[in-house]
């Protein structure tokens, strides 16, 4: 692992928010940044950055928080050796003396890379055969037939596995590769008589990840087996530590540049559908595998991009699988379009066939709500009222997720023209859709919601009172409340204990609160750092010592519960203190009424 010197040259070079800017589009908001999480779906922006503490937060659904490493490792799905690698590399530090000491302590950071490593020899090897290798003529003939260019092949690392049984085992044995970790990779699979190739007689395509790393391959047929057997025209890799389908993007080391430069991506279905506009100079597209969209490959596709065009079949299938895409991609706020393609080729045969004729639909590619509000009118008649009903039930629920209000009110007069309805009865069909969408939902909502009323709102203020008190530009008053009303025993988690002793204790010295912080509190410090500005307004808050008292009271009240309920020791001592308490606040609450 790389020396804790490193470490720390790279947080001073880094800056926390540049580098999560690059990524997601931050706000100023006071002393902080905020956006919606990137890591969870969310319309309120709970993610939060501070450029003081260099650090990050989530205060919605996921809960967690960290430094410039820890973003980039949840972002890319890194081990925290590889976060400092690629966060080394951008702070200009040497690869050397990145890798001084090895992870080797990390069994699986080490498979990790020997996959990687195994990929990259396979690749290579593949496409040794494929431009050199006799074996690889079969390879040459057909990409010659597909009219892939030998610079491209190149370029893209294309290759070819030849027929044999274990050519590739035998070449990676010599390279020093044991049997558990070839298998790991997924390149070989294990027979009675020993390993053998997973991937022979096919077209090799290795996939690779944003890093330019070999993660996988996809093997495709190019000729019936010899033994006359049917067989997959793709085979891929399987699941492994570095391939995950869920996450692929074929193309996507290749196109990232310009999908970035262009702010859009054009996403298509097949390897040679990538290939081919890539090579006409169309290089802002990737191909997904099979026409469902992931919330993964969406995410990695919103780091470059806004505008989402899909270039898939339009036959039912597609336009279902399109559909389903939709909500998704909106949740990600792509601007969503399709490239209608003339005569219903793939884009490998469109490019082919007619350039100009492709360039001039990418051209005048149509948002996707205008798209399938013409597919569903060329397949309905409209005349029929149940067609009608059937067209509205298909189209409502996409238009409902759109966001932006106006574009939402052009697609909502869209659809009323089309049935000839005015727009209260559209309007009036779309709550029914909804209501009948939410029932479940609505329920989830009201359960969270009482929760956060009894046991909840004491947490929240155990956070709050901390929180307020050391983000104060003068926390000295505020300390001097909580030291008031409020004892350790009064926080229910013990860090939150510990934390308000460390701020009360009368060693510390006020101006270095931060500085102070021992070890085993500092992520703490720092998520409660992070939380006022995700509170509303402070103006609508009641004033801090309000909200001490209140703490207090409901601790207090706790305490006189659980002696009720749960006598132990000496309960009526305990009930006397906790009533006598009871009344001290309760007098200085009235104190304190505005
Ligand atoms: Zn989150």
């Amino acid at each position: 692992m790389a020396s804790q010197d490193t470490i720390s040259q790279i947080r001073s070079r880094i800056d926390i928010v540049e580098l999560i800017g690059g990524y997601v589009s931050l706000k100023k908001m006071g002393k902080y940044f905020k956006s919606p999480c990137p890591f969870h779906q969310e319309k309120t922006p709970s993610f939060v950055v501070s450029p003081d503490r260099q650090r990050w937060h989530c205060f919605g659904a996921c809960h967690e928080g960290g430094d410039i490493f820890t973003f980039l490792m949840k972002w890319d799905n890194l081990t925290f050796p590889e976060a400092i690698m690629e966060l080394g590399k951008r702070a200009g530090i040497s690869v050397e003396d990145l890798k001084s000491g090895a992870p080797a302590s990390d069994a699986e950071a080490r498979t990790k890379s020997q996959i990687f490593e195994i990929n990259e020899l396979a690749a290579r090897y593949y496409h040794y055969v494929l431009t050199k290798d006799a074996h690889g003529a079969a390879g040459c003939t057909y990409l010659e037939t597909r009219r892939v260019s030998d610079a491209i092949a190149s370029s893209f690392c294309l290759g070819y596995a030849p027929e044999s049984w274990d050519n590739l085992v035998q070449y990676l044995h010599k390279k020093g590769y044991d049997d558990a970790t070839l298998l790991a990779s997924g390149m070989c699979v294990e027979g009675t008589r020993g390993l053998y190739d997973r991937f022979r007689g096919r077209l090799m395509f290795p996939i690779y990840n944003t890093l330019e790393q070999v993660i996988g391959f996809s093997g495709r047929l190019i000729a019936k087996s010899p033994d006359g057997k049917e067989q997959a025209k793709y085979v891929n890799t399987p699941e492994t530590l570095v391939y995950h389908k869920r996450e692929s993007l074929y193309g996507i080391h290749k196109a990232k540049d310009a999908i970035r430069k262009s702010g859009s991506v054009i996403v298509v279905e097949g390897e040679f559908d990538m290939i081919t506009p890539f090579a006409h100079g169309i290089e802002n597209i990737v191909a997904i595998k099979g026409s469902a969209f992931t919330t993964e490959q969406l995410k990695t596709l919103k780091r470059y991009a806004h505008k989402l065009i899909f270039a898939l079949d339009a036959d039912p299938a597609g336009i279902a699988a399109l559909k389903k895409t939709i909500p998704l991609a909106q949740g990600f706020e792509f601007e969503l379009y399709v490239l209608a393609i003339p005569d219903g080729k793939d884009p490998d045969e469109a490019v082919k066939h007619d350039f100009v004729s492709f360039k001039r639909a990418l051209e005048h590619c149509v948002p996707v709500y205008d798209f399938i509000i013409d597919q569903q009118l060329t397949s309905l008649n409209l005349k029929d009222p149940f067609s009608k009903n059937e067209f509205a039930e298909g189209i409502l629920p996409i238009i409902d997720v759109i966001k932006n209000p106006i574009v939402k009110q052009h697609y909502m007069q869209r659809i009323s023209s089309a049935l000839e309805l005015d727009q209260s009865s559209v309007l009036n069909l779309q709550y029914m859709l909804r209501q009948k969408k939410k029932t479940p939902h609505a329920y989830a909502q009201t359960t969270e919601a009482s929760k956060t009323t009894s046991q909840s709102r004491y947490d929240l203020l155990q956070k709050y009172v901390l929180a307020m008190a050391i983000t104060a530009a003068n926390p000295s008053q505020m300390i001097q409340t909580l030291q008031k009303y409020l004892e350790s025993a009064d926080f229910t988690q013990p860090p939150y204990a510990q934390l308000f002793e460390y701020i009360t204790s009368p060693e510390v010295a006020v101006i270095a609160l931060a500085t102070g912080v021992p070890n085993h509190l500092r992520d703490l410090y720092d998520e409660l750092y992070l939380y006022p500005s995700v509170l509303p307004d402070s103006d609508a808050q009641p004033s801090y010592e309000r909200t001490v008292l209140e703490l207090a009271k409901i601790a207090t009240t706790a305490v006189l519960k659980k002696a009720v309920s749960e006598p132990e020791g000496d309960v009526d001592a305990v009930i006397t203190a906790a009533q006598k308490r009871l009344s001290i606040l309760n007098l200085a609450s009235i104190s304190t009424s505005p």
